[in-house]
């Protein structure tokens, strides 16, 4: 069976851009690979709607090595806040942990949200150099209303750092407007190319920190990449550790694609897939795990089963051709999984995952509507 990928990453991949990957004779110091990082710094800086004073990097790892790059703008004793709305909020406090640093948190039970005035109020009361928050939390699907929240702290803390991995290509993303300081992804999220790398811009304030009193370790401080970076955008061949070179092709491939189709179409056709994917879930009879309607994101629906378990879900739809995303939340185990709508998903992807789902769960025993959320589906698009 022809599989259907709907899951939180990595993503579905565009056959273009997987082929731009295949080359066997290309090394870090060809024109080619150059111009590809060329293009994709500079694309980069738009697609984090930052501007010139922004200094993008794409760094080799994902989510985790671009969040802990973020160590680099840290010094012995400095003071962290972050904001947590589930698994990946708290793993920015595991990173800080490693770290001579203090990391203070706030978090949001599951399917909630940290609200703009409870970040405001902390830092308030407290003085920190680093906010860390997560604009879509992917455990549970909920968005951080990112804007709200600078807008409430700008002026009380030094530096603001975002984890844009189930958010950049995907919503509205910017990094200027909202002064954050540094604003990171991963290639194998809404960007739709396989994993291997991370991508961050960072603002002239959080630049001017990257010094030898960072905290930072070797290979994912920023300070050692910076100079790589600003030599490849200008068309100069530069080392300082080896960057996933296939992978960068393929990078360079899907922004030419994004921006083909135009950065607005490509966050309003995810827009209108996620309001596909919960209109069938709801309209099926089940509840998402995001609780508030303003918070659900463009890119995760978590799905919250009344009877079936998730494994045994999760096992029949693969063997329907669909495959969908585990829930990671300890505190929702076993109770949901995730559907992932982001890269190059499209409506005709809904409306086969939504009747995937119906068939499925009423053989688990689910209670559903079998008809009801394909119906809900076809209507939403007509
Ligand atoms: N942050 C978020 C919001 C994520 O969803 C993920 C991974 N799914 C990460 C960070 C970590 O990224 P990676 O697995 O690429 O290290």
């Amino acid at each position: 069976t022809r599989k259907l990928l709907m899951h939180v990453g990595p993503v579905t991949i565009d056959y273009d851009v997987l082929v731009a990957g295949l080359r066997g004779d290309t090394g870090f110091t060809s024109q080619e690979f150059i111009d590809a990082m060329s293009f994709s710094l500079k694309y980069l800086r738009r697609l984090m709607g930052a501007d010139e004073t922004y200094q993008p990097f794409i760094i080799p790892g994902g989510g985790t090595s671009a969040m802990e790059s973020v160590a680099s703008v840290l010094r012995r004793g400095d003071k962290v806040l972050v904001v947590s709305n589930g698994v990946f909020g708290d793993r920015w406090k595991a990173i800080f942990n490693r770290y001579p640093v203090a990391v203070d948190i706030i978090k949001a039970n599951p399917g909630e949200y940290v609200k703009p005035e409870e970040v405001e109020e902390k830092v308030s009361e407290e003085k920190y150099t680093l906010v860390a928050m997560t604009h879509v939390e992917t455990s549970t699907g909920v968005r951080e209303p990112i804007q709200e929240v600078t807008k409430r702290i700008r002026d009380k803390v030094d530096l603001i750092a975002v984890d844009g991995v189930s958010s950049v290509g995907a919503e509205t993303v910017k990094a200027k407007d909202y002064q954050v300081d540094i604003y990171l992804t991963a290639s194998q999220k809404a960007i739709g190319v396989p994993p291997g790398a991370g991508l961050l811009v960072l603002s002239e304030r959080a630049v001017s920190r990257l010094s030898d009193e960072s905290v930072a370790g070797y290979y994912l401080n920023l300070k050692n990449w910076i100079d790589v970076m600003r030599n490849l955008e200008e068309g100069k061949g530069s080392y300082f550790a080896t960057l996933p070179v296939h992978l960068i092709f393929m990078l360079s491939k899907a922004f030419e694609l994004m921006e083909k189709e135009g950065l607005e179409n490509r966050i309003k056709r995810h827009e209108k897939v996620a309001k596909g994917i919960r209109a069938g879930i709801e309209s099926m009879g089940l509840d998402i795990v995001a609780k508030r309607p303003e918070a659900y994101s463009n890119t995760v629906t978590g799905v919250l089963l009344k009877k079936a378990n998730a494994g045994d879900v999760l096992r029949e739809v693969i063997s329907e051709g669909l495959e969908l995303a585990p829930g990671v939340h300890p505190a929702l185990a076993g109770k949901y999984f995730r559907i992932g709508h982001m890269g190059w998903v499209n409506p005709n992807d809904v409306i086969t995952t939504i009747a995937v789902l119906e068939r499925v769960l009423k053989r688990l025993g689910e209670p559903v509507n079998v008809g009801e959320g394909v119906r809900a589906v076809q209507l939403t698009y007509s």
